[in-house]
């Protein structure tokens, strides 16, 4: 059943030059960071009951947030929105240190869901930091994950936009500068500002490796290859989900005559469909395949029913919780054990 009320039959069904079709690109969707990320806030949820303080969006959609809203998660921008002694979650995109501090200073019981994937580039700033390294962090100014990684070593970082922003740049030793990224962006794109980076500061140094995550990657692989044979794309994703805009940019570079991002499925326009015969179907990292599986739908009514998958890789990766929750839950199930051996004893 559509989720949307009115969906159905919402698009219309009306003749095209060739045969109708979807080529849905494979990996799309949940990454293993995002998984584990809002699967820690409903863990939490069950486990400390609700209210549960989430900083930041858990994850940048906005049908995650809203279901999670729905039970008992509240999302807050800073820990001093939250009641001291509470739960807080984390997102997935990372926190400074003075963040995890001013959550320690108000006594709050910290979830860190960030991704491992991003703390991978924390440490690697920490580390080139401590080696005395000016960063040059590609990435967009603003974005959580940005800020946090910058607030692991404010005083060595330099935030590199995009190509564009290459030769503004000031480094204090031109032989002492390393360029890490942001975990969402687009390969080709950030490539280029290397190219940029090293044009002028030939002695750059290299992340040890990829910043730019597996699923980031694999699905902006499967996206070119769907772009090539399709009309139009339609990726599914929220405004906020860099991975998601930058599907978007990607398709049309490879090819895609129009490209255009939807949180919902009531949100695609019949005019958009007005001669296509061929249209490509993704969503980014934080997006849950039933929105995909609405997208289809509707679709379908309008006479795409012939869906076909385009894979590029097989995905299997996947996270164990936070240790923090994992710690709690565990001395939940040993209580629990506890208490049936306890219960048990004097019939025994
Ligand atoms: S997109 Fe990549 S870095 Fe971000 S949560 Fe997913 S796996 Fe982690």
């Amino acid at each position: 059943m559509p989720r949307v009320p009115g969906l159905r039959g919402r698009l219309k069904d009306i003749p095209v030059l060739g045969q109708k079709r979807v080529l849905l690109a494979a990996p799309r969707g949940y990454c293993a960071g995002v998984d584990r990320a809002v699967i820690a806030v409903e863990k939490a949820l069950e486990h400390y009951g609700a209210p549960v303080y989430v900083r930041k969006q858990i994850v940048h959609n906005i049908h995650v947030v809203t279901e999670l809203e729905a039970k008992g998660a509240i999302f807050v921008d800073e820990v001093d929105e939250v009641p001291e002694g509470a739960h807080i979650v984390f997102s997935a995109h990372g926190v400074s240190p003075a963040v995890v501090n001013e959550a320690a200073d108000r006594g709050l019981h910290a979830i860190d869901a960030t991704c491992p994937l991003v703390t991978k580039v924390h440490r690697e700033a920490v580390r080139f930091a401590r080696d005395d390294f000016e960063i040059l962090l590609i990435g967009h100014e603003g974005h959580e994950e940005v800020e946090g990684t910058a607030g692991e070593a404010p005083d060595h970082v330099t935030i590199v936009n995009s190509p564009d922003d290459v030769p503004n740049i000031d480094v204090r030793d031109p032989d002492k500068v390393v360029w890490l990224s942001q975990t969402t962006l687009s390969v080709d794109e950030t490539m280029e500002t290397v190219r940029r980076l090293r044009e002028r500061f030939p002695n750059l140094a290299d992340p040890p490796s990829d910043d730019i995550c597996y699923a980031t990657q694999n699905r902006q692989v499967a996206i070119k290859k769907v772009a090539q044979d399709a009309e139009l794309v339609i990726v599914v994703g929220s405004a906020n989900s860099s991975n998601s805009v930058r599907l978007v940019e990607v398709a049309l570079e490879y090819g895609a005559k129009a490209a255009y991002r939807v949180d919902y499925a009531s949100e695609v326009k019949q005019e958009w469909l007005d001669g296509v015969a061929t249209v490509g179907v993704t969503s980014g990292a934080s997006v849950p395949e039933e929105l995909v599986h609405e997208l289809l739908e509707a679709l379908a009514d309008a006479g795409y029913g012939d869906v076909s998958e385009v894979k590029t890789a097989e995905e299997d990766l996947m996270f164990s919780l936070p240790k923090e929750l994992r710690r709690d839950l565990a001395g939940n199930r040993e209580e629990r054990a506890l208490g049936g051996r306890t219960r048990t004893a004097p019939s025994a």
